[in-house]
């Protein structure tokens, strides 16, 4: 049968992974650097391209860099593909067991070059070698959740390979294979074309996981504070506008309230500006206490938050506002502040965001001219 000749598949699909290797490589370099993983998977494609195209040399070079050299490259790029995934899970690869194990592999292999030829024995080693790395890839991948497309393409794809490979071995013993890497036929090309058709697919989903990171950290960074963690007056800003809006057309009442910690500057003046961070981020997490899933909490400048709570009444928000209030009062020896608070509710007509804000501030000035500690209503 006449199905395309193995050396012309590796060529072209080595050539598509070192391109895809250069993407991930120019990814590497202009993602943050919290997105890890990207170089190495850049080098593990680079080092499996490698490696296919010293396998395809046979004849053309010395037999050592055209069997275990390539053997050596491919075991340690496709466990490379694996590390990648760890650095990008945040978890450190365990190269140098990995590398004695591929070595290992290899060396046997070496010896069923030389010592004892057996080109099936060599096969089995290399095959199991890379069922175990891909089965091991596949789980650590799913282990992590399959939330999104890339995930799933990514999963899908290691668990195909490693599928493949255990099918491989087990019909090295039913077909006993040829004698070289490049013996044409169709079963063998169709695990040439299987494996590298993977490590393609593989490297289009890493590259789709990274940028879903990237989206994922960029939305964070738009919509959060890095220090307390609440939404940004950015989005704050969106979210009043659009919950007032909302309001306005159910009909349901909409509380906003505007807090300011009480002589907030004393404790950093006492204490340094380390401890006055974390009060903002203890009063962050006991007013996020008091909360519902639906309620906004945003910070709105230094030691200044906004809560907006959607269809609350007047009464029910005086409640919520007085908790926050009375959870915020120090313990004997805590480090702490009150809190003034400023409440207001949205007006059924010509209520605009301005308005809000400038009628909460009001609000909250009376509390603050009034000895601190305390809600007030405008
Ligand atoms: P008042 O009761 O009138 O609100 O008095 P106050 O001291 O809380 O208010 P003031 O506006 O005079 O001081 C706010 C202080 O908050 C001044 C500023 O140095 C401090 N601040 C602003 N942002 C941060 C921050 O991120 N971390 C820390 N530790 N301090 C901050
Ligand atoms: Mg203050
Ligand atoms: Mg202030």
């Amino acid at each position: 049968m006449n199905v395309i000749d193995p050396r012309t598949a590796i060529v072209l699909l080595s050539a598509m992974s070192a391109l895809m290797a250069l993407v991930l490589y120019a990814l590497k370099r202009s993602y943050p650097a919290s997105i890890g993983g990207l170089g190495s998977w850049a080098q593990a494609l680079a080092v499996i391209v490698a490696g296919g195209i010293l396998a395809a040399s046979r004849g053309q070079l010395p037999e050592v860099f055209t069997t275990m050299v390539p053997n050596f490259l491919l075991g340690w790029g496709v466990y490379g593909l694996y590390a990648g995934s760890q650095r990008f899970h945040g978890v450190a690869p365990d190269s140098l067991r990995w590398l004695g194990i591929v070595g290992a592999v290899v060396l046997a292999t070496a010896w069923f070059t030389w010592g004892d030829p057996d080109y099936a024995a060599r096969l089995r080693l290399m095959v199991a070698l890379m069922a175990v790395v891909f089965s091991l890839h596949a789980a650590f991948i799913i282990r992590r959740g399959l939330g999104s497309f890339s995930r799933g393409l990514v999963a899908t794809v290691l668990v195909c390979i490693a599928a493949v490979q255990v099918v491989r071995l087990a019909s090295t013993f039913v077909w006993p294979p040829g004698n070289t890497i490049l013996d044409a036929s169709a079963l063998h090309a169709f695990f040439i074309a299987t494996f590298s058709v993977s490590v393609l697919l593989f490297s289009v989903g890493a590259v789709l996981m990274a940028g879903d990171r990237l989206r994922a950290e960029l939305e964070q960074l738009a919509t959060r504070d890095s220090l307390t963690n609440t939404l940004t007056r950015r989005y704050m800003d969106e979210a009043c506008a659009a919950e007032l809006e909302r309001s306005r057309r159910s009909g349901q009442p909409l509380a906003f309230l505007m807090m300011d910690l009480d002589h907030f500057k004393a404790v950093n003046d006492t204490h340094g500006h380390q401890v006055g961070d974390r009060v903002l981020v203890e009063f962050a997490a006991k007013v996020q206490r008091q909360l519902r899933k639906s309620d906004l909490l945003g910070r709105f400048g230094g030691e200044e938050f906004a809560l907006v709570l959607p269809n609350t009444s007047r009464e029910a928000a005086l409640q919520v506002a007085e908790r926050i209030r009375a959870a915020c009062v120090p313990q004997a020896g805590e480090v702490g502040c009150t809190v003034s608070i400023g409440l207001t509710l949205g007006q059924p007509e010509n209520d605009t965001l301005d308005k809000l804000l400038a009628r909460a501030d009001a609000a909250l000035y009376q509390a603050k001219n009034t000895g601190r500690n305390r809600v007030a209503v405008g």
